[in-house]
């Protein structure tokens, strides 16, 4: 096994310093497929977080005005360092998060994929000349980098969440003060190591742990934080848009999902049961991206369900170290707890559950991939989100009825159908209310496409063109008297 040990940083990043808690209070980190402590990172709040304030504030005073080929170097630098320690980054994330090592490998290899767009992608960000309605007068539209970013970021995706915000960050020439999440702090503070041995200068890249309310109160607070990026719970995506709302920031939000899939007479039965184990198995469920309803029409649906039925029992459950392991154990025991609920609900309401159901007898948080047909509307998992490897299948008749039961929730982050129906592929992409449509396919995250939700689900987007925009202000500027 790789060593992760090079990687292990016990302290937090602030203004090119390796520092503790200035009260010295640590946090401690556990393996949750073994309950074992990792390590201890700082419980910083309030005052570490304005000093890491303060030197990106500084520090941007120089970056925001660096060369861009100087930005675009930096970038491929981390890249390739990334790259180079991807077993060891897939190694540190599997033991503070669970994941499988192939999906943790996968996660250090997107991150990096995205640092490699948005090197690519800025060089691209033109600004343009507009035609000026008197001949006396140039109109220009000039973009320039939005100064101090804070980014937060959830325990389910710790490093590539990361990637999706410092990528853009980085390459417009943003600072950024981030916050991983308390479970699982080592991902962010890999970062930070691998941005220090590349060589970014003091200050642009600062990483915070500790206290979320203290660290995140105070970044919302401060003037000089320009732009939150925030991926987590609807709920806290809603107290920062408020509290951002004094010193009027920038904000981008990647929210909460509950994500329908659909599955029509006409399917293709095994490519749509392939779709459906990775659009809700894969990290154990906990993805805001997650299949959280199957809604599949009355002429397939028993087929489906043998088949999601059997493709389940074949998962093979356990650590994500050891070889063959496709679901680990769930993030804590709040997790677990919520599933335990979200079954028992089903079943107090007529739901039939037709595998798993209960904690696996690896015991800890592990729990067995479950699938509960006969699911209804007055269910709880029809408007929660399950965040757990807990199928809840779904009978409909009409094409009609499945649209408007997809769309009969808050949220709007991804939305699954598998058909052979043209026509209705494109009935379905003006219907379902959703800002991420995989139409055959379960699994539709790539660098290249801007991910983000609709309605209560979050608002911007990253990657694709459109994830620089957020990080960069535009500037119109009117030369007259020509
Ligand atoms: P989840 O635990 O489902 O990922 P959360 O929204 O609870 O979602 O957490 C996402 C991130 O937000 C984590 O880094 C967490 O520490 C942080 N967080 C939680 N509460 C606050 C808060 N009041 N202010 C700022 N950040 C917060």
């Amino acid at each position: 096994m790789t060593s992760y040990k090079h990687l292990l940083c016990e302290e937090n990043l602030i203004g090119g310093g390796w520092v503790g808690a200035d009260n010295g209070s640590k946090i401690t980190v556990t393996d949750p497929a073994t309950g074992k402590t990792i390590g201890h990172v700082p419980n910083c709040g309030r005052a570490e977080t304005n000093r890491a304030i303060a030197a990106a504030a500084s520090a941007f005073d120089s970056f925001g005005r660096s060369d861009l080929s100087q930005r675009v170097k930096l970038l491929q630098a981390l890249h390739d360092a990334l790259m180079d320690n991807q077993e060891a980054l897939a190694q540190l994330l599997t033991a503070e998060q669970g994941k499988p090592l192939f999906e943790a490998r996968g996660e250090i290899a997107i991150g990096a994929a995205y640092i490699r767009w948005f090197a690519e992608e800025i060089r691209r960000a033109k600004g343009e000349i507009v035609p000026a309605p008197t001949g006396d007068r140039r109109l220009f539209v000039t973009r320039h980098p939005v100064g101090v970013v804070a980014a937060i970021t959830p325990w389910n995706f710790p490093s590539s969440m990361l990637a999706r915000k410092l990528g853009p960050a980085l390459a417009a020439g943003c600072t950024v003060v981030a916050k991983p999440a308390t479970n699982t702090p080592y991902s962010g503070l890999a970062w930070g190591k691998l941005t220090e041995e590349v060589g970014y200068p003091a200050g642009v890249i600062n990483i915070l742990t500790g206290s979320a309310r203290d660290i995140g109160g105070a970044l919302m607070d401060s003037p000089h934080v320009r732009k939150v990026t925030f991926t987590g719970s609807t709920e806290v995506g809603k107290t920062l848009i408020r509290q951002s709302a004094d010193t009027v920031k920038k904000v981008s939000m990647e929210l909460g999902g509950n994500a329908p899939f659909i599955v029509f007479d006409d399917a293709d039965l095994d490519a749509a049961i392939e779709g459906a184990m990775i659009a809700k198995y894969r990290n154990m469920g906990q993805t805001c991206v997650c299949t959280n309803r199957f809604y599949v029409q009355a002429g397939i649906h028993d087929a489906f369900v043998e088949k999601l039925r059997a493709a389940t029992t074949d998962l093979q459950v356990g650590a994500g170290t050891e070889p063959g392991t496709m679901q680990g154990p769930l993030i804590n025991e709040a997790a677990v707890a919520k599933v335990e609920e979200l079954i028992s609900d089903a079943l107090s309401k007529g739901g039939n559950v037709v595998e798993g159901g209960q904690r696996h007898a690896l015991g800890g948080t592990y729990f067995q991939p479950t699938v509960v047909t006969g699911a209804t509307a007055d269910m709880s998992f029809a408007t929660e989100e399950i965040f757990g490897p807990l199928s809840a299948v779904f009978r409909f008749e009409t094409e009609e009825e499945a649209i408007s039961a997809a769309n009969a929730t808050e949220f709007g982050l991804a939305a699954y159908a598998y058909t052979r129906d043209l026509a209705r592929i494109f009935r379905l992409n003006e219907g379902l209310q959703y800002g991420l449509i995989g139409i055959n396919a379960g699994l539709i995250t790539t660098v290249e496409a801007p991910f983000g939700g609709l309605k209560q689900s979050g608002m911007g987007k990253e990657g694709g063109s459109q994830g620089l925009d957020d990080y960069l202000e535009s500037k119109y500027m009117c030369v007259a008297g020509l």
